[in-house]
């Protein structure tokens, strides 16, 4: 084993130490021995952090609304980490946050941890690497966990679904709103946020979504449209207040719960998926597969077949 050991690196992350904290992130999305070391040391954490989805079509204003979110909680005295999730760069870690202009202003603020993720084919994907992500940002102290996702396909669904809260964003004009239909995200939303409301055609955004959203609520919750102007920071307090609302209705009315144990479902399964993977892999390396797959092509064997010779029981 290299480098410093998994409990002094945990030691240190909660003390808020970034190195140990990056150190511990880079660990777990890697997986393998030492990610199940980390895994194991941080079995307790996970459930201090409010942790935050925010999804929406591109450009509609994520990393902005993000940055401002981060700016308001900051003042607030509230530690905060950002995972920024894109699956469809095969580039994760550290490096590309140069990229994120936005976020520059927070780079060099000790209580602020910011991290890309783009784990495709690591841990059984972005649903496997994101809880195990939030645990350890949960460990280093942080208050509010930021998951911001790059576009809208169904991975980011699948990871925004699994936050305490989920804001959805969306800007003025009908393609975004159509875009974002279609991906299926305006289901998952718990609050509704309508960036560029300093653009035409604003108000008929909140309106077209109040209409959506009605009158109906969800055991007591009533999803709520906010108008904000992100590159301006209004109505950034009012979203800080709906994420607050939205996170004491869902500690008491069991939600939270209900969705912490959805994320360690996936967790689960990500780990057990990657495992039973590998164990093919091994046993059969990819000359057996190989050779399976030609038989399928030739018509000598059906693909479920070719599975029982590969995973016999
Ligand atoms: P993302 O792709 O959803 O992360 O969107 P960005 O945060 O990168 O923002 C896309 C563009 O919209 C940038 O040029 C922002 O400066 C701009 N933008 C963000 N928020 C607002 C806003 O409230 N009003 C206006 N007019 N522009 C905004």
């Amino acid at each position: 084993m290299t480098g410093p050991d998994v409990a002094e690196l945990v030691a240190r992350a909660r003390a808020g130490e970034p190195l140990a904290v990056g150190r511990l992130l880079s660990l777990v999305e890697a997986g393998g021995e030492r990610g199940r070391q980390v895994a194991a040391a941080l079995a307790d954490h996970g459930g201090r952090a409010h942790v935050v989805g925010l999804t929406g079509p591109p450009g509609v204003g994520k990393s902005t609304t993000t940055s401002a979110l981060v700016t308001t909680l900051r003042a607030r005295g509230n530690r905060v980490g950002v995972l920024a999730v894109d699956p469809t760069s095969p580039f994760s870690g550290g490096a590309l946050l140069g990229d994120r202009v936005r976020m520059a202003e927070h780079t060099e603020d000790p209580g602020v941890f910011i991290r890309s993720m783009a784990t495709r084919g690591q841990l059984g994907g972005l649903a496997g690497a994101t809880p195990q992500a939030l645990r350890v940002l949960d460990a280093a102290g942080c208050d509010v966990v930021v998951i911001e996702t790059v576009g809208v396909g169904q991975s980011e669904v699948d990871v925004v679904a699994l936050a305490d809260t989920t804001v959805v964003l969306l800007a003025p004009g009908m393609g975004d709103g159509v875009q974002a239909a279609k991906a299926g995200i305006l289901e998952v939303a718990d609050v509704f946020v309508v960036n560029k409301a300093d653009r035409d055609g604003a108000t008929r955004a909140v309106r077209e979504l109040q209409h959506m959203v009605g009158f109906g609520e969800h055991d007591g919750w009533r999803v709520p449209v906010l108008r904000t102007v992100a590159s301006r920071g209004e109505g950034v307090d009012e979203l800080v207040a709906a994420l607050h609302a939205h996170r004491q209705w869902a500690d008491g009315s069991g939600e939270r719960d209900r969705r912490r144990v959805a994320r360690a479902e996936a967790e689960i399964e990500a780990v057990a998926v990657t495992r039973l993977r590998a164990r093919i892999r091994d046993v059969h390396g990819g000359a057996d597969l190989a050779d399976l797959a030609k038989r399928v092509v030739a018509g000598e064997l059906d693909p479920y077949a070719a599975a029982d010779e590969l995973d016999p029981e």
